[in-house]
């Protein structure tokens, strides 16, 4: 596992990439966000632990610099800021796990572990196709000429479902499954409704027809 360790605070950063070392990561690492931007754009990694506080780039600009599409680091957030509205930032702008100082070492690489074992689907980034865009982290939708769409959570995750499976018919309880909740009152009907509201909205959008009904089988978008 190639990881990029940024981190300004040089004892910190000297006694993390030690453990990680001896723990078989090959380890780069930086001491702020110029220099961590640096090595992303020369190098592939599999993960990143990033520091937030950071000299000349801090780590949500860093986040933001990650390529919006392809291979991509599976970022640990390491920081001393514990307020729900910094983990909030920095998940929005692309980290995948938030863990706060001080912490144990112990905890760091059981999160590592956990990203590296991360399905890549889980890492999706902007999803397109035939106008409509989806962005899964920032959780917003535009359809052709970048109007932004108003989707309920509901919507969203079934315009998400079946662009990310493209060409995939996904029957109305698979559906349910995947986006209701196991615990929900939804029913076969509520996902008719669902997909009714949905596609009404892209109509309304400019684009009709994007998912089709397979009678007996399903919905998809081809
Ligand atoms: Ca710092």
């Amino acid at each position: 596992m190639k990881l990029l360790l940024v981190e300004d605070s040089e004892r910190l950063r000297g006694t993390l990439a030690r453990g990680l070392r001896a723990e078989g990561f090959t380890v780069d690492v930086a001491a702020d966000g110029v220099e961590a931007t640096g090595y992303l754009s020369g190098f592939g990694y599999d993960l990143m632990i990033l520091d937030l506080g950071l000299p000349r780039l801090d780590g949500i600009g860093v986040l933001r610099a990650l390529p919006a599409g392809g291979e991509r680091p599976r970022v640990l957030v390491l920081s001393a800021r514990d307020q729900v509205g910094d983990r909030i930032d920095a998940l929005n702008a692309g980290a995948d796990d938030y863990l706060v100082k001080p912490f144990a070492f112990e905890e760091v690489l059981a999160r590592l572990h956990a990203l590296a074992r991360r399905p890549a689907e889980v890492h999706a980034d902007v999803l397109e196709y035939a106008g409509v865009r989806l962005d899964p982290q920032a959780h917003r939708a535009w359809a052709s000429g970048g109007v932004a769409m108003n989707l309920t959570p509901r919507e969203f995750a079934l315009l998400e479902l079946l662009l990310r499976h493209r060409g995939r018919v996904f029957a109305r309880a698979t559906i349910l499954d995947r986006i209701a909740g196991s615990e929900s009152e939804a029913s076969d009907r509520s996902i008719e409704v669902l997909v009714f509201g949905l596609r009404r909205k892209l109509d309304d959008a400019g684009c009709a027809n994007l998912i089709e009904n397979r009678r007996g089988a399903g919905y998809l978008i081809p």
